[in-house]
């Protein structure tokens, strides 16, 4: 299929050609024609899928016919709900990028910066609004955002607003907007409490989903690195100087861990930052875009700073840690190898990590190169992979680990597309 078969307005077909994109992926293939239909859809899937002009083409060519060429009051008619600045902006962009010949205006607001200019843009009138929850509620609170003309609504990243504690939030926002809207709700795993909230914020939604999230992309070489803990730094420092990798994107399980890694980076003389919940909003905007622009060498995250990160072409991404949820695992490595650019993942498995490499394994079901041929191999034998997993070691585990392993499990067997 290409876009030219999605009937879509010439101003959209030129944005979209100037983009160079000339088909459609899955999800754009079958999120499109049932939003531009004006149906409820449910959307699962992962960033990296094309998920975000799944939503936002078919929206600019709606609002593009229902506004039309005046020039009267901007109204906020799509309201789309994100969890992370982050995510924002890049939402924000697309909209700019596919709208670019349109007289849509969109606005993009979020918390931990000043509300003034915000403020002042939602004053002068805005079409399209993407938001995160606190700030919304907060401008909302105060009088600046009015709802009454609102079309569309897109809540973006579901469970991730979930998991960050956002859904009282969320549901109050659904309050506040019309009940003739269309909703479409987007995520990238579809637990019980997100079927839940689709069945009592949408109509008769159309489901739709892409790439199960047991799948990793064929075109990401995966390899694995087994290598005792006190090693992972020095392996890493070898790798980025020995194989003169950069653009490297490490996924480290804790806060202070990503500050860590990145101390004992700079040391070594590497250009290293880490994003992570604990920064300021503007300086994770800060240090994004300075590693967009390839002017730091690697980004250190946890995964819910790095959720969502869009970068064109990420050629390397490492697991520092191993996730102790598998399906983590394809989240991360799904940052690489996007839009049909191959891309290399290298995990690093200690040794108390081995069961949860083994889950992954299962998870994936892909033979995964190990790479023996390094300076910082297990101080003692390296694993067979064809051995069973150490049940003892597993239940060693504290509790939380193993229960959300165990709903992880549960997860796969249920998931429903
Ligand atoms: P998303 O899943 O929305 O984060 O998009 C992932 C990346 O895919 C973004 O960099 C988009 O610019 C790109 N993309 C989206 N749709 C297409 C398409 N039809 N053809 C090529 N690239 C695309």
């Amino acid at each position: 299929m290409l876009f030219e078969d999605l009937s879509l307005s010439k101003s959209i077909q030129r944005a979209v050609f100037e983009e160079g994109y000339t088909s459609p992926t899955p999800i754009q293939e079958k999120a499109i024609p049932f939003i531009l239909a004006g149906k409820d859809l449910v959307g699962c899937a992962q960033t990296g899928t094309g998920k975000t002009a799944a939503f936002a083409i078919p929206i600019i060519h709606n609002l593009h016919k229902i506004v039309g060429s005046s020039k009267k009051t901007k109204q906020i008619r799509c309201l789309v709900v994100t969890p992370t600045r982050e995510l924002a902006v890049q939402i924000g962009e697309s909209f700019d990028t596919y709208g670019k010949y349109t007289n849509l205006r969109q606005l993009t607001i979020f918390g931990g910066v000043s509300q003034v200019p915000q403020v002042d843009q939602l004053k002068k009138g805005v079409d399209i609004l993407i938001a995160t929850p606190g700030r919304l509620l907060d401008l909302h609170k105060q009088g600046f955002v009015d709802f009454d003309h609102l079309h569309f609504l897109v809540l973006d990243e579901s469970d991730l607003m979930l998991d960050m504690g956002f859904i009282n939030d969320v549901k109050k926002i659904v309050k506040l907007v019309p009940t003739n809207r269309q909703t479409l709700l987007f995520s990238a795993t579809m637990p019980m409490a997100i079927r839940e909230l689709a069945d009592s914020f949408l109509t008769k939604p159309e489901y739709v989903s892409v790439t199960p999230v047991s799948s990793t992309a064929e075109i990401i070489q995966q390899q694995v690195y087994f290598v005792d803990k006190s090693d992972k730094r020095g392996l890493l420092y070898h790798l980025i100087r020995n194989e003169n990798l950069s653009n490297v994107l490490v996924f480290v399980r804790t806060k202070h861990g990503a500050d860590n890694v990145v101390k004992a980076l700079k040391k070594q003389g590497v250009n290293a930052e880490a994003i992570h919940g604990d920064k300021s909003q503007t300086a994770r905007q800060r240090v994004l875009d300075s590693f967009k622009n390839k002017e730091i060498t690697v980004l250190v995250a946890t995964d819910i700073a790095a959720r969502g990160i869009d970068i064109e072409s990420l050629p390397y991404v490492i697991n520092f840690d191993l996730p102790n949820i598998p399906e983590t695992y394809v989240h991360r490595i799904g940052r690489t190898g996007r839009a049909g650019n191959g891309g290399i993942s290298i995990s690093f498995c200690g040794k108390d990590e081995e069961v949860y490499w083994k889950d992954i394994q299962k998870l994936i079901k892909v033979n995964v190169k190990t790479i023996k041929d390094h300076p910082f191999p297990w101080k003692e034998t390296v694993p067979n992979p064809d051995a069973k997993p150490d049940l003892r070691n597993k239940k060693k585990q504290n509790g939380k680990n193993n229960s959300r392993k165990s709903e992880a499990s549960k997860k796969n067997k249920k998931r429903w597309y």
